[in-house]
């Protein structure tokens, strides 16, 4: 009688233990493609989650967009030049943690790089490089340094006209942790939130097993290059083989060296693991910017902080600690 009751307690901890699902949708959010995935009871239990996920997402595009002229970002663009801007202490403090990895990174990431961006586009428009001219003239605004924050006032400042910032290499790791951070205070045990190849996972599967993460390959990105299993970790990948220019048999990534303007070569794909997305979006562009040797020597000077690196040449480089079965 004993074992029968202790036979049937444990079909209902097996029955309770699986019960929950993976439940995901894919969506266009900050003008990329979103994939969200929660762990839940069920279909409508993990969509109203996700839809949690989504409001959040939105309300960050409203916080950080550049293209929105109503968003505070833009407020502070329009004021350039003329005067400080009161922004959210969220905003605020975003920014100044983008001017600390700045420093960090000797300058390789700067959010003012923004104020080249009508040098170099990547929709297809340009015909030819600009001019040297062109370049040192459009990098004179650029400058984390003439960024000045009040912390007192939570004002931002930039302080040469024309001068702009934008979150481009950060925004999406900052979404994905904060869905993470909101979604765990609701009490989700596990989830990815991935936005674009840049994602913060947390928890197991629904069936138990880690989450696996593809790192795409820059040959072929169709084609997963290795699979991670994950937990409870961020993965982010800065690639250019989506937006580029060539001239003359040289590919110009999306991602300007803020120093000298122009764009980083040499390398066509970062990825970084590490604990938070925010910070892996920032630095996966910094080691672009950086090139290999340095982005290398950089990483491994980190705590935490893992990176692959796929050079010109596809040759792969990976950090002095990386782990590639991390499993736990
Ligand atoms: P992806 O868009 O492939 O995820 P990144 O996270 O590296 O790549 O972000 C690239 C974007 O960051 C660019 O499209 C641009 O908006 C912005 N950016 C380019 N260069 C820099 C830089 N040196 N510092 C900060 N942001 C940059
Ligand atoms: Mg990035």
């Amino acid at each position: 009688m004993r074992n029968k009751f202790l036979f049937t307690g444990l079909m209902l901890l097996n029955f309770v233990a699986f019960s929950q699902e993976n439940v995901k949708k894919t969506l266009k959010l900050m003008g990329s493609r979103f994939d969200i995935t929660v762990v839940a009871n069920s279909e409508s239990e993990g969509g109203s989650y996700i839809n949690l996920a989504i409001d959040e997402i939105s309300r960050i595009e409203q916080l950080i967009s550049s293209w929105d002229p109503n968003s505070q970002t833009s407020l502070i663009n329009k004021n350039a030049g003329i005067k400080p801007v009161k922004v959210d202490k969220e905003l605020f403090d975003l920014i100044e943690r983008a001017i600390a990895i700045s420093k960090l990174t000797n300058g390789a990431f700067d959010i003012t790089y923004a104020s080249m961006d009508r040098i170099w586009m990547y929709d297809g428009s340009m015909k030819q490089m600009p001019s040297p001219e062109m370049i040192k003239s459009s990098i004179d605004k650029v400058g984390y340094q003439n960024i000045q924050l009040d912390k007192d006032k939570n004002t931002v400042f930039l302080k040469i006209e024309g001068m702009k910032i934008g979150f481009g290499a950060i925004g999406k790791g900052y979404a994905a942790d904060k869905a993470k951070q909101l979604l765990n205070d609701k009490g989700v045990d596990a989830g990815i939130i991935n936005a674009s190849g840049d994602l913060n996972a947390w928890g197991k599967q629904a069936n138990g097993e880690n989450w696996m993460v593809a790192i795409t390959n820059p040959l072929n990105k169709n084609k997963a290059f290795s699979w991670l299993p994950i937990h409870n970790a961020a993965v982010v990948t800065s690639g250019n083989y989506e937006k580029f220019v060539s001239f003359n048999g040289i590919r110009y990534s999306h991602i300007i060296d803020p120093r000298t303007g122009y764009p980083s070569t040499g390398i066509i794909s970062v990825s970084i693991m590490t604990s938070n997305a925010e910070f892996a979006d920032a630095i996966s562009t910094s080691v672009f910017v950086m090139g290999v040797e340095t982005g290398l020597d950089f990483i491994n000077q980190l705590k935490g902080v893992e990176c692959i690196i796929v050079d010109d040449q596809n040759k792969i480089y990976e950090s002095k600690n990386i782990v590639l079965n991390n499993t736990d």
